[in-house]
Parts: structure tokens; C-alpha cells; sequence
């Protein structure tokens, strides 16, 4: 008797030990599949075509490419919050890296300073995708992405890491995939994933150069190494892959500026940010004499008052938006010694008009709810996000996106 429950129990919990090992270690039953947003920072479409991309080719030619549009302007923290809000910086709020805000006088927000930008009030005005998945009880894991290290909304992702640029790109997939190693109870089915080498080397040494084929090189090795990890994992053909980039790159020749200091003075203006497009807000009496000193078409460049800006660019509603804005000619920039940007001139820049070619972004969707090797018609990148909300099975926000853009890629 004592034998047999012995056995009895010993065999029970040999069965509970191997439903444990099943549900902390299989993939999801079949038929349910994972998202995975990816971000290529400055990644250009036609990058795809040198010939150095085996991985993210391979993911193209099995789903579906496209050449996106960012969203004006054409600059990193912007168009990652319309990547998954589904809204124009003009609406979300984050309406450049540098901004300031009448509500927290004195504050800066720029990509360095963290404690400004845990500050949600920056982000309030889109709520991002995570935040309504995790509402709506789907489990998210950001490998990085702008705003996923602070709580919005008073919300979190399930698994999240502040952003660390010394993080490998093979550590940042070694990361994600540790995640799908969790219990199913706890882990996400919904996941972002975000590479800056890309960015960085086209910045430095230009879109065309070697340094910046090796680093898209690079990147790509990473991806080929979170393919793999999900095949070991048993995910082959449930992962749903959106790779997007924020924004293109453009070479910039060092002496093809645009000086503001010989047209206003900082008695008259405040410049809250220079480059490729300036944001310029008159101090206060002094409106009409920086319209006067700016606004109009110039030599190589053309400033508007901001409720006047072209309607396509959607740019006139938010309080953050400075009174004048300017935008350069592709290659050139603005510069006021207000912001002291002296420093070695970058041989590749973006934050240029969002129709030219060199500011579009790559766009691959692959995976079991998408057609094999279709190209789609250039889109809007506020149409990724209903595209998630689809793929992740929610609902989405209100947005600016239309899924109808991005419909002929899927296969339902
Ligand atoms: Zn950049």
C-alpha cells in the first residue's frame, strides 16, 4: 500500500514537473503568433539593395517592402512615437528631440536628460501601443524604444530595459529572446526591438560610405541572430516581423549653412532647436519683427509662421511647436550660435522634407499574416500602427493611420 502511494506519488509529480517544463518553455499553441516591431534607425530602403543584407533581404523577399514616409520632421523620438501611436508629431506632442513646454518652464527635453524625459507630460498627448495592449491584457516586452522606459499613461510594458546605447545589437536580441524563455504566464507576445548603428555611422561618415555598410552589415547580423533564436525556440512561421525605420539619411556638405544670427538676435528670439529645420519662437512683443526677418522663401531655405506651415505637414497644432519654423534645403542647415552647434560637422543628416527620397525609411512585413514577396506603394508611416493593433489583436486608439495602406501586404 505504502509502496503504491509512493509510486503514486512520485509518478504525479513527474507529470507536474513535465506540464511545468511544457508551459515554461513551448511556444504559444499552434496557430498563435508573436509581433515584433522592429526599428532601424535611418535605415534608407535602397540600403537593401548593396548586397550586404542577407537576413533582412531574406525576411523581404518572403513578405512584403516598401518605401515609408516619415512623418514632418523627419527625426528620431517624432516618428518612433507615430510608429506606435498612429499620429503626427504635430498631434503626439513629441514634436522634435529638443522641445520645451510652456507648462514646465525652464525644463529642456532632449534625448540625453532622463529626468526631463520621465516627465510623462511629454508623451501625454499619444498613447502608445504597448500602453493599450497591456490595458487590453496583451503582455509587451520594448527592447528599447523612445517613452518604453517610463511609465505613460500609468502604464509599464511587462518587460522593458532603459534605453543603454553601449548595448551590443547582439546583446539587445539575446535580451528579447531571453523574455520568450519565460513562463507563459509571463511572457510577452508582443515585443519591440531597436538598432541605432545605422543612424550613428550615416551621421558620421555619410549615407554612401563604407563605415556605414558595415554597420548595416552589422545590424543585419543581428537580425539574422534573432531569426535564429526564434526558430531554437520553436517560433518558425508564428512571428509576425514589422522592421521600420524612423527616418532616411542625406549627405551634408560642411559649409552649406544657414546662418540665424545675422537675422535675429536673441532679444528678439529664442531658437529651441537648428539644423536641417529650425524652430525659432519670438520673444514676446517681438513677433512681427522675426516674421518680418524670417518668414518667406530664401536661398536655400523657407520659413513659415507656424499656423501657416504646408497643411501636409501637419505641424501647426501643438503648444510645443515654436512660433516660426524653418526648413532647409536637402543638404543644408540652419545654425545660431544660441544652441553653440559648433562642433565637427556630421557628413550625413535627416529632419529634411519627408517626400525626399533620401528621408524615406525601410518598411519589411513578414511572416504567416503577410503575402510573399509583394512591394507596396510608398505609405504614411502613421499607417504601421493600425497595422500592429491588427497583427496583436486589439483595439486601437483613434489615429491618424489608414490600415487600407498597408491591406494589400496581408494575406487576410
Ligand atoms: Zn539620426
Amino acid at each position: 500500500m505504502r509502496h503504491w502511494r509512493r509510486f503514486f506519488v512520485a509518478g504525479f509529480s513527474a507529470l507536474l514537473l513535465a506540464a511545468c517544463a511544457t508551459s515554461d518553455t513551448a511556444p504559444p499553441a499552434s496557430g498563435e503568433s508573436i509581433t515584433v516591431l522592429i526599428s532601424l534607425d535611418g535605415f534608407r530602403p535602397d540600403y537593401l539593395d548593396r548586397g550586404i543584407t542577407p537576413a533582412l533581404s531574406d525576411l523581404a523577399a518572403n513578405g512584403v517592402r516598401a518605401s515609408m514616409r516619415p512623418s514632418f520632421p523627419s527625426v528620431t523620438f517624432p516618428n518612433h512615437y507615430t510608429l506606435v501611436t498612429g499620429l503626427h508629431p504635430g498631434r503626439h506632442g513629441l514634436v522634435n528631440n529638443r522641445m520645451v513646454d510652456d507648462q514646465r518652464p525652464g525644463a529642456v527635453f532632449t534625448l540625453q536628460d532622463r529626468n526631463v524625459a520621465a516627465d510623462a507630460i511629454w508623451w501625454a498627448d499619444g498613447v502608445p501601443i504597448w500602453v493599450t495592449a497591456e490595458r487590453q491584457g496583451v503582455r509587451t516586452g520594448t527592447m528599447f524604444w523612445p517613452g518604453s522606459e517610463y511609465e505613460l499613461h500609468g502604464q509599464r510594458p511587462s518587460r522593458y530595459r532603459v534605453f543603454d546605447q553601449g548595448l551590443a545589437g547582439f546583446a539587445r536580441v539575446d535580451v528579447l529572446l531571453s523574455w520568450l524563455d519565460l513562463p507563459e504566464a509571463e511572457r510577452p507576445r508582443f515585443f519591440t526591438l531597436y538598432f541605432d548603428l545605422v543612424d550613428t555611422a550615416g551621421h558620421r561618415f555619410g549615407p554612401d560610405a563604407l563605415e556605414t555598410n558595415a554597420s548595416i552589415a552589422e545590424t543585419d547580423a543581428a537580425i539574422a541572430r534573432l531569426v535564429a533564436g526564434l526558430d531554437a525556440r520553436g517560433y518558425a512561421g508564428r512571428v509576425n516581423f514589422v522592421i521600420a525605420a524612423d527616418h532616411g539619411m542625406a549627405p551634408q556638405a560642411a559649409d552649406a549653412i544657414i546662418e540665424l544670427d545675422p537675422r535675429i538676435t536673441p532679444q528678439q528670439a529664442r531658437v529651441i532647436w537648428d539644423g536641417p529645420f529650425a524652430g525659432i519662437q519670438p520673444l514676446a512683443g517681438q513677433e512681427a519683427s522675426v516674421e518680418q526677418a524670417l518668414v518667406g522663401r530664401s536661398e536655400h531655405g523657407e520659413c513659415w509662421r507656424k499656423a501657416e506651415l504646408p497643411t501636409r505637414f501637419d505641424y501647426s497644432a501643438h503648444r510645443r511647436i515654436p512660433g516660426v519654423i524653418c526648413l532647409a534645403d536637402l543638404g543644408w542647415r540652419y545654425r545660431s550660435t544660441q544652441l553653440q552647434q559648433y562642433a565637427t560637422p556630421a557628413l550625413g543628416n535627416h529632419g529634411w522634407d519627408p517626400q525626399t527620397p533620401d528621408m524615406a525609411a525601410v518598411f519589411i512585413a513578414s511572416g504567416p499574416a503577410f503575402r510573399r514577396g509583394a512591394t507596396l506603394p510608398t505609405f504614411e508611416n502613421v499607417s504601421v500602427y493600425p497595422l500592429l493593433a491588427r497583427l496583436i489583436g486589439i483595439q486601437p486608439e483613434a489615429n491618424q493611420g489608414n490600415l487600407s495602406d498597408v491591406q494589400p501586404a496581408l494575406t487576410q
